[in-house]
């Protein structure tokens, strides 16, 4: 049987010091029920926790282990770099061999600034098409995630076309003035806020292929929608790659969308396991960064030789290998029906969302297009399954809102037992 008794003692030193015993809240499993499990260490699609307990994991650090976990030519170059020291804070070679490399892959970035983490770059993003614009408001959507910066931590207020209100204690009123919240997947609503809020606008900003309220993906039209509003209201119209990017294309969700924003954030893969973000676009814009422009943004550790040497060897496996994607749209395809035939066998009411390596498993018989229908869902019926498969092996996101990331460490013979995890599963919870 599943146990896990020194993960729990661990959990409970670790909250005598931290708070919630996590660096990250979603870690803690407070929307699964249950302790947290501490992690030891990891290879290829297999995650070890304390008690010596084997996960076939479909995390990977929330995106980045794309390629599965130690792969061996990020391992080397990290050795190699950590060799020459560890941080100069001064300008190195990798850091211009990771901006070409990316501007490469992403056509539509043309220039790029490194930053540490997802957050800082789509913060400092927002800053920037403030600056650029001289206007100060940004538009998001419900149940995207764009990091915890006060401008994002936003709920829509009362009515789809009202200002939006704090989130969490903490963030201000006047921050969340600036801030409008619209539901996703309904460009009407975008009609609406834009007109109502005439040349305030700078940025909007959008998770492309949504996944922080579950895998949600935008419905035909929709992106070219924002982008034709952006291009007619002179706003900066920023991608949210942070998740999607290097995940759905070597080009993120703008290449299979074919969809070019003004703006582009990046984090998780970019760093091949190490705190890495970015955001980049056209240059026109980036050249209002400082030093060459006007808008001030910094970092002491920004582009750090260690985080660019396994970005560097991160993105390089992912530019040279051509079938990389094709790869694992099938298993994660094969994933997706070994669950369906199982789910449809006992007439369990799910609604299925996937789009190349990301897909999540909602228990509802609606669809799932915005954060409403992603709240709809049955929540407990989402945790009985979360502890069920974990028990048999398997580590799914701890959250209904989480998409599930899909690696190449995941082989036939891996996607076949996680199948055989979720037949298991839903039977116990189902009976
Ligand atoms: C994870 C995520 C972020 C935040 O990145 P951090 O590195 O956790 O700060 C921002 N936007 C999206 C879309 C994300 O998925």
């Amino acid at each position: 049987m599943h146990q896990t008794n020194k993960s729990n003692t661990l959990f409970k030193r670790a909250q005598h010091v931290i708070p919630g015993g996590v660096n990250s809240p979603v870690r803690a499993f407070k929307a699964v029920g249950g302790n947290p499990l501490f992690i030891k260490s990891a290879k290829g699609a297999i995650m070890v926790d304390e008690d010596d307990n084997e996960y076939i994991e479909l995390i990977n650090s929330w995106g980045p282990m794309i390629l599965g976990h130690g792969n061996e030519e990020i391992q080397e170059a990290v050795r190699e770099a950590i060799a020459k020291s560890l941080s100069f804070g001064a300008p190195t070679y990798a850091e211009i061999d990771m901006a070409e490399l990316i501007c490469k892959m992403v056509p539509s970035i043309q220039k790029v600034r490194m930053v540490n983490s997802g957050t800082e770059a789509t913060m400092s993003a927002i800053r920037l098409a403030r600056g650029f614009t001289g206007r100060d408001k940004v538009m998001k959507f419900e149940g995207c995630y764009h990091g915890h910066g006060d401008s994002f931590l936003i709920a829509a207020g009362s009515g789809a076309i009202t200002l939006g209100e704090p989130n969490s204690p903490g963030v201000t009123r006047g921050t969340a003035q600036d801030t409008l919240a619209v539901p996703y997947n309904d460009l009407n609503a975008v009609h609406e806020a834009v007109s109502l809020h005439k040349g305030q606008i700078a940025a909007i900003i959008i998770e492309p292929v949504a996944g922080n309220m579950g895998c949600v993906l935008p419905e035909q039209g929709y992106l070219q929608g924002l982008r034709a509003i952006c291009d007619k209201e002179d706003i900066v119209l920023i991608f949210d790659e942070v998740m999607t990017g290097f995940r759905l294309s070597k080009s993120g969700a703008q290449g299979i969308y074919g969809v070019q924003p003004d703006l582009t954030t990046l984090g998780k893969i970019i760093g091949g396991g190490m705190p890495v973000g970015a955001y980049g676009g056209k240059k026109e814009i980036m050249d209002f960064v400082a030093p060459d422009g006007p808008v001030y943004q910094a970092g002491t550790l920004s582009g750090n030789p260690i985080a660019m040497a396994a970005g560097l060897a991160m993105l390089k496996q992912l530019d040279r290998m051509d079938d990389l994607y094709s790869r694992l749209d099938a298993t994660t395809v094969y994933l997706e029906e070994g669950i369906q035939r199982h789910l449809d066998k006992r007439g369990l009411p799910y609604t299925m969302n996937r789009v190349g390596s990301m897909m999540n498993l909602f228990f509802t018989d609606r669809q799932v297009t915005n954060f409403e229908e992603a709240k709809a869902c049955n929540l407990e019926l989402f945790g009985l399954f979360f502890r069920a498969m974990l028990e048999r092996g398997v580590y799914l996101p701890p959250s209904q809102f989480e998409s599930y990331f899909i690696s190449l460490g995941i082989n036939e013979e891996f996607a076949q037992k996680v199948i055989e995890a979720a037949c298991d599963a839903l039977d116990a919870i189902h009976s």
